[in-house]
């Protein structure tokens, strides 16, 4: 009882200095044998008008200092009612019970690669302990809260919350373990494990790598990734929100970005390409979802965001940024349809394809159109702004709104009401171009379409016009209003080309052709025909591979046909065609250099020619003989293809390949560009101008 009026005491001095309105004193004993918890939670609320609070269903209250009614039992927890709570208390509530749930898929599996998950457990594997599992009362319609944990751990167990963990040493091998979270947060986590720590200070933040076994090569690379990106965040928003930042193996595979740490599975975070995708996503959802938090009920804008910031910054700065831009619009072309749209106000989490392209991308590309309508000063400007204001507090797509509109003073109403208010994206089409010579100068006429909607979109669409006897490129914006609209800009040379939005700067659906041919392509049908150069030295190579291919991808659900070339009289159609050897009587259809030679640099024409001679080279390519992609494999080295048949499937995105070596080590990749794009139109008939060659319009970087 002693021991009770102290706790008492000292929380009410904390919630008074903290001024919170909702803070958690938490005392816990744990039973890791028997997954066993006991709690006495002493909360303090101010102006609060709490009457009710959630609590995991297993776990009991059995003493309560104010008076309590149990209501009913919702999914995994129960609604617990106050008779008659003043709106300013403090009060305590002790429970306890077994939190383990999963425990028998996450106990029978060997070592840590489970994919099967918890809402919460405690077992000898690990402790996780987070907002799902209700293992601290959830006030119903509550804020943010504050917390501070007492318990005690064997001395080998680590414990990782959102703020720093103390350690103190108390009897033979255990250790009293305090930890004090002052900033409003919007769940109380606790991840326990035997870890191996790594610790190190790297601008001001400590970053502590959480290993179940040491790993020193696996910790420093992600040390020297760090200081970049908590450089890069910080410049372009303000100062890290957290005095550290924890990376965490997890006993199942995650990829989870919680406040001030990130818990990632242990295969997972020693794939190589995390180190510049996941992990920053991660890093960032630290000052967007877990320090300015989301308000669920009124949409997640932090994905979007977040994907923007990280992703596509990281791409940006790679000059990758428009082929990005593609890849996302091209999800939403692909995924989203009348029926399963929804605006974007609605998205909570990613539950599919169709959720993330909204709830990503189509965020993603809300940040970026107003990046274009208001310049990427003002634009980094007003998320400073965001962040200082917002927190530590919750936030929605209208206080996204209020910031811009403060920063610029322009109304963003309308914008706002169409893109994340409103469902769909228009199609655009290019009509009835043509020039005409008035004295000295040139006026271009063109009509603009927005296609598959009934009411237009008011939109700023991007075009490029090349003049004859200039290097440079024009970039101009449309103002579009209408489903059909026609422009006319005047100009001192000749127009000889357009092309509407090429770089992808615009939330819309994509025609299928503006979309390069990529191995994806031929990687998703379900009817696959190889065929085998009969008469090359090769073809009992290119024969086995074709056959492992074969029972590969019908374990997967294709039907592949493999035939020699001497079979059949012409290109298969309505299915994926793989076309093997250079010395294939059908390598004709596979013509690089025909279909692609003006319009790529003369350097990459002459080393993708060097790797056909001598390496390995795949491309997928629009065949010259019919309207299909079809894919091509070359090898110098018939031994290549062993290492080649499990390697193809990684690399789905691009149009060409590379490889060299025993292992076929990846050495070229990327995407041909686009050749017959709807929204491209050239006036001249100078149909082979090397439009490559010209000098694009500069570019701000969104952080240099
Ligand atoms: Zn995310």
């Amino acid at each position: 009882m002693k021991h009770l009026i102290l706790v008492f005491t000292i929380t009410l001095i904390a919630a008074i200095s903290r001024g919170q309105t909702n803070h958690h004193s938490l005392s816990i004993q744990f039973d890791i044998p028997h997954s066993f918890i006991d709690v006495t939670d002493t909360i303090s609320i101010e102006n609060q008008g709490a009457n009710a609070f959630l609590l995991n269903s297993n776990l009991v209250v059995y003493e309560s200092s104010v008076p309590l009614t149990k209501i009913e039992q919702i999914n995994n927890y129960t609604k617990y009612e106050f008779d008659g709570l003043p709106a300013s208390s403090t009060f305590i509530i002790k429970y306890k019970g077994v939190v383990d749930h999963n425990k028998k898929a996450l106990s029978n599996k060997a070592g840590h690669n489970s994919f099967q998950g918890t809402n919460g457990i405690v077992f000898e594997k690990g402790i996780y302990l987070a907002g799902t599992t209700y293992w601290v009362p959830d006030f119903v319609g509550s804020d943010l809260k504050t917390f501070s944990v007492e318990t005690r751990l064997p001395d080998d167990w680590k414990l990782v919350s959102q703020a720093k963990t103390r350690y103190i040493k108390s009897g033979v091998s255990e250790n009293k373990i305090s930890i004090d979270m002052n900033h409003p947060t919007n769940q109380v986590c606790l991840i326990g494990n035997k870890y191996e720590r790594y610790s190190r200070r790297i601008n001001d933040i400590d970053i502590n790598i959480y290993l179940f076994k040491s790993d020193d090569r696996l910790a420093e690379r992600y040390f020297q990734v760090s200081g970049r990106y908590l450089d890069l965040f910080s410049n372009l928003i303000g100062d890290f929100p957290y005095e550290k930042f924890d990376v965490v193996e997890n006993f199942w595979e995650t990829g989870y970005g919680l406040p001030s740490f990130t818990l990632l599975g242990k295969k997972v975070m020693r794939f190589p390409w995390i180190l510049n995708s996941s992990y920053p996503h991660e890093m960032l959802h630290n000052y967007w979802g877990n320090s300015v938090y989301v308000d669920d009920e009124k949409g997640n804008w932090s994905e979007g965001l977040t994907t923007y910031m990280a992703d596509f910054l990281i791409k940006e700065l790679e000059n990758e940024g428009a082929n990005y831009r593609r890849s996302q619009l091209k999800n939403y072309t692909d995924y989203v349809n009348n029926e399963n749209d929804f605006p974007v106000c609605d998205f909570k989490f990613k539950t599919d394809m169709t959720s993330q392209a909204i709830g990503y991308g189509k965020v993603l590309f809300i940040n970026h159109m107003l990046r274009q309508k208001l310049g990427t000063s003002t634009f980094v400007e007003t998320y400073k702004t965001f962040y200082k204001n917002y927190k530590f507090k919750r936030a929605t797509f209208s206080d996204i709104q209020k910031t811009f509109e403060a920063v610029t003073g322009d109304d963003l109403n309308n914008f706002f009401q169409q893109w994340v208010y409103e469902t769909g994206a228009p199609k655009l089409d290019l009509k009835n171009v043509d020039v005409q010579k008035e004295g000295n100068s040139f006026t271009l006429n063109f009509e603009l379409r927005q296609s598959g909607l009934k009411k237009a979109f008011d939109m700023e669409v991007p075009f490029h016009v090349y003049l004859q006897g200039e290097d440079r490129v024009v970039r101009k914006t449309a103002a579009l209003q209408q489903l059909s609209q026609v422009f006319s800009y005047r100009f001192p040379k000749q127009p000889i080309r357009i092309e509407i939005d090429p770089c992808f700067d615009v939330m819309r659906i994509l025609a299928p052709e503006e979309v390069p041919p990529a191995l994806s392509k031929l990687f998703g049908s379900k009817a696959w025909t190889i065929i085998l150069p009969k008469s090359s030295d090769f073809f009992e190579a290119y024969k086995t591979f074709a056959g492992d291919w074969s029972s590969m991808y019908s374990r997967r659900g294709v039907k592949v046909n493999i035939v020699n070339d001497t079979e059949i009289q012409k290109l298969p159609v309505n299915q994926s065609v793989w076309i093997l050897g250079s010395d294939n009587r059908y390598a004709d259809n596979c013509d690089l250099t025909g279909v692609y030679g003006s319009s790529v640099s003369p350097e990459l024409v002459q080393s993708i020619d060097e790797i056909y001679e001598t390496e390995t080279l795949v491309y997928a390519i629009q065949s010259s003989s019919g309207n299909q992609v079809v894919g091509h494999i070359n090898v110098s080295n018939p031994e290549s293809l062993g290492a080649l048949k499990t390697k193809l499937m990684h690399y789905g995105k691009y149009s060409y390949l590379g490889f060299s070596g025993a292992e076929q080590r990846n050495t070229i990749k990327g995407m041909f560009p686009v050749l017959n794009s709807p929204l491209n139109y050239t006036i001249t008939n100078n149909q082979k101008a090397d439009w490559g060659s010209f000098e694009m319009p500069e570019k701000e970087l969104l952080v240099r």
